[in-house]
């Protein structure tokens, strides 16, 4: 993989990258729609990163189908897809890592506390074997959007970051891979995510509303109604660096929220104003 980016990159070629761990969904296709026209290449990788997995989390049953992947990959006239063994991207003497102290700490970094370690190790060593100019990524997933960013300019990695908006299935819940885990009475509570950062910025944004602990009381009361929902946090930070905003501002100011449903850790948010 490497060789060839290298001799792209001689030849002037520029490359797009979208990176995944598979079982790809709407979303992540839209992220390949986004950098298609600016890339002469465009590369999807498809890797489930056992270091952004803790012991105990989903890493055995992560969904996997690589060959309805690579059709989807192939239907959006993906170029490359890499897909790299373990044991090629981890050898086992490998001791290095790339870990970012301080967008990562807060949010799902408090709740998963080695798991940003992973997302940007993988990061660095992708984009060191692609060698993109573009790299497409999720607003979903919007404290990694940060943690790479922030990665990215530290690191001095060559790489431009374009991120897509969140899209949803028809009811509103963000797509996922691991929705594929919910079952018919799980979704239900799961839809409550997105409907309490509804709730929440309708007070932002018919009502006006600027208070921190109003709006988060408002996206609690909807997500308590769920009752296999157990919130892992609601905050209201500011989209640019993930601190905790003390008042909200609008385009700035982002709802997030982590929840469990049953065991299944759900996450999604919302730009206010
Ligand atoms: P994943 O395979 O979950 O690691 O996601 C790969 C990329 O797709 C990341 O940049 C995610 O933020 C992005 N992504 C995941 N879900 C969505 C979604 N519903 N809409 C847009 N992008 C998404």
């Amino acid at each position: 993989m490497q060789k060839q980016a290298i001799a792209w990159e001689r030849a002037g070629i520029q490359v797009g990258f979208v990176p995944t761990m598979g079982f790809l969904h709407e979303g992540h296709l839209s992220l390949v729609d986004l950098i298609r026209e600016r890339s002469k290449i465009l590369i999807v990788s498809i890797f489930v990163n056992p270091t952004q997995f803790a012991v105990g989390e989903d890493l055995e049953k992560y969904p996997r189908n690589m060959e309805r992947d690579l059709a989807l990959c192939e239907s959006r006239k993906v170029d490359y897809v890499f897909a790299p063994e373990t044991k090629d991207v981890y050898p086992s003497d490998a001791s290095t890592f790339v870990f970012e102290e301080k967008v990562s700490a807060g949010l799902c970094g408090q709740a998963r506390p080695t798991h940003f370690k992973g997302v940007t190790t993988i990061c660095s060593k992708l984009f060191n074997l692609c060698r993109p100019t573009w790299v497409a990524l999720g607003q979903k997933d919007a404290q990694q959007v940060v943690v790479i960013k922030r990665m990215i300019e530290d690191m001095h990695f060559p790489v431009e970051v374009v991120i897509g908006p969140t899209l949803r299935e028809s009811d509103g819940l963000a797509m996922s891979s691991r929705n594929s885990y919910l079952n018919e009475r799980q979704r239900i509570d799961a839809l409550l995510i997105n409907k309490a950062l509804q709730s929440g910025a309708s007070l932002v944004e018919e009502k006006d509303i600027r208070n921190v602990d109003r709006v988060k009381a408002e996206v609690m009361t909807v997500l308590r109604q769920g009752s296999l929902l157990r919130v892992n946090y609601a905050e209201v930070v500011n989209r640019e660096t993930m601190e905790l905003e003390n008042e909200i501002k609008p385009g700035r100011s982002m709802l997030v929220v982590a929840a469990w449903v049953d065991s299944i850790r759900l996450i999604d948010n919302r730009l206010l104003g």
